[in-house]
């Protein structure tokens, strides 16, 4: 499994391997708990995946957050 050091959190960037129906593979972090709630920056869909999923489709994360937004 990936490890992502720091954890993932609220406000990172992600890169997807497989693109979403729109044809973007950009998402943003909104929430990273139990479950992760992506927005897709090509169209602004909103997905929520469990873990599991998200860390077998997750291919980079091309941007770390500076703190997390969720409890700021
Ligand atoms: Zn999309």
């Amino acid at each position: 499994m990936l490890i992502l050091d720091p954890p993932l959190r609220a406000g990172d960037i992600v890169q997807m391997k497989k693109p979403h129906a729109c044809g973007g593979d950009i998402w943003a972090v909104l929430m990273a708990g139990a479950d992760v709630r992506l927005k897709c920056k090509e169209c602004g869909r909103v997905v929520l995946l469990d873990r599991v999923k998200f860390n077998r489709r997750l291919k980079k994360r091309t941007y770390v957050a500076p703190q997390d937004l969720s409890t700021s």
